[in-house]
């Protein structure tokens, strides 16, 4: 019977990028899923339009000024939804015994602490929100056994790799080794962003908005800067590792700049298998919705006359030196990866403000893993410490670079 029940849903981030295509898919959808939480951070104006037009049982915002200017909204109209803030409220919605499923698409590492009452209470959780499995990999994964829950990706290259694995694989809860189960390589593709070609010594002097314009992908800022230096990648070979219980020698990035291959995998046969399509979030967000049933994403069909140029290379990693950063973390361990990926934020998001150049990013991330002692990094004590230590540290390198 095709989903007897209608899931209920929680939406962590449903202002942003993901959330919205999201809320697209479940409106084509609306006898399979009800909204039962919206959350987000900061834009309550947004959170209004969205509370009227899905009518969720709670709206989340992460501080108290957003929640009322929320109320204030949605004061004299019909919606009955009511309106909550905090991180616990968030955590706590994500538990609730009515809910089924959780998309994860808060961004950064905000998002940990939901993600993981998602994870703790057994539910299907739609993992967009990468920055949490990296910040905590091994405990992460560990829940997900723990306590049953379905992980399912939503990055489109896990996605495309979770569609193609044979079934046994398609979840580290297996346990089992890709190379015991005739899969030789995980080829995780990227587009390189928008600086593939553009002249390398002049990448100190990109601007905030020729970072953010991605060629192929419309999404949230941090993202698109992430795509542009390709930390991006960096994060997703380590989320690779950890979604599909894997080693680094089984991950190659392969640079394919039409975004047309969503990521591949090759078995020992000479088989490779790709998952395809137009770039557009709403394939992996409709895949994992349904799945394991297939529903309208409202997405248009590959037209493969329409395509010009099929290309593949090698990432050049002294144009992409966040890329080989993020991988030999992912080598050094949890310790690393955690690091790595707060100093990021950091960077990020001065390189947003306009307090460092695009090519400081790298610097701020690589003196910060430089500069780290971390000895062991496991519990989320030791994880939420070790992040918090990165992020000062890295907010202090950037006052050296401004000042
Ligand atoms: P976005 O910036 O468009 O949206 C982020 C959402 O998180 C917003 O709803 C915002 O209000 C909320 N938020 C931000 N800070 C918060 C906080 N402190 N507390 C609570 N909520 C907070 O970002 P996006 O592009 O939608 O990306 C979301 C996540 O999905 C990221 O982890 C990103 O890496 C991942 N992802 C995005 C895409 C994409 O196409 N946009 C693709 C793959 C993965
Ligand atoms: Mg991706």
């Amino acid at each position: 019977e095709f989903m007897s029940q209608k899931q209920q849903l929680v939406i962590l981030g449903a202002t942003g990028s993901i959330g919205l295509s999201t809320l697209d898919v479940i409106a084509r959808n609306k006898a399979l899923f009800d909204v039962f939480a919206l959350t987000a951070g900061q834009n309550a104006k947004k959170m209004a339009e969205l509370c009227i037009e899905h009518e969720p049982l709670y709206a989340v915002m992460a501080t108290q000024a957003a929640a009322e200017e929320l109320s204030a909204y949605l004061n004299n109209t019909s919606c009955q939804t009511l309106v909550m803030h905090s991180v616990q409220a968030m955590s706590d919605l994500c538990a609730h015994p009515d809910v089924d499923t959780v998309m994860s698409a808060i961004v950064g590492a905000a998002g940990l602490l939901p993600t993981l009452s998602a994870v703790e209470a057994g539910k299907k959780v739609l993992l967009a929100n990468k920055e949490s499995l990296v910040m905590s990999g091994q405990l992460f994964i560990d829940k997900v056994k723990q306590h049953k829950a379905t992980l399912l990706p939503i990055d489109s290259e896990h996605n495309a790799i979770f569609q193609c694995l044979p079934p046994s694989l398609q979840n580290a809860q297996s346990d089992k080794s890709l190379q015991d189960n005739g899969v030789s390589k995980i080829l995780l593709t990227g587009s390189g962003g928008p600086f593939l070609t553009r002249d390398i010594n002049t990448l100190k002097d990109v601007t905030v908005s020729e970072a953010v314009a991605h060629p192929n992908w419309s999404m949230g800022q941090k993202i698109s800067v992430d795509s542009a230096t390709m930390m991006n990648k960096g994060l997703e070979f380590i989320e690779a590792k950890w979604l599909f219980n894997c080693d680094t020698s089984d991950i190659d990035v392969v640079i394919h700049p039409q975004s047309i291959i969503h990521s591949m995998v090759q078995y020992h046969d000479g088989s490779i298998l790709a998952q395809m399509g137009n770039p557009d979030m709403r394939t992996p967000i409709a895949h994992a919705l349904a799945y394991p049933e297939r529903i309208n994403a409202g997405v248009k069909p590959l037209n493969f006359a329409d395509i010009c140029d099929f290309s593949f290379t090698k990432p050049d990693f002294a144009r992409y030196p966040n890329l080989q950063l993020a991988i030999d973390a992912c080598s050094a361990g949890q310790g690393a990866t955690t690091t790595v990926n707060a100093a990021n934020e950091i960077a990020v998001a001065a390189f947003l403000n306009g307090e460092i150049g695009f090519t400081d990013i790298y610097k701020i991330n690589a003196q910060t893993l430089d500069d780290a002692t971390f000895t062991n990094v496991q519990s989320l004590d030791e994880i939420l410490e070790c992040d918090k230590l990165a992020r000062e540290r890295a907010a202090q390198l950037i006052t050296k670079v401004t000042h």
